[in-house]
């Protein structure tokens, strides 16, 4: 299975979060991540119902902790 969001996908996801980051609402700009809500290493898929726009701020910070 691949880890990465491809383009398609990316799109989708920033439709979805209104170009606006799910955790802190920030705007994105042009550098946003595509993240993997259940982590792809406990076997979430790449998928857009598994996905969210991050920032890369709060992407960065989420660390390895499990999403509650
Ligand atoms: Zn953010």
């Amino acid at each position: 299975m691949r880890r990465g969001f491809n383009g398609r996908e990316r799109i989708a996801l920033y439709l979805v979060a209104d170009g606006k980051c799910q955790k802190c609402q920030e705007e994105l700009g042009q550098v946003w991540h595509a993240d993997h809500i259940v982590p792809f290493s406990k076997g979430g898929e790449t998928h857009v119902s598994n996905g969210q726009a991050l920032c890369a701020g709060c992407n960065l910070t989420k660390g390895c902790k499990v999403n509650v």
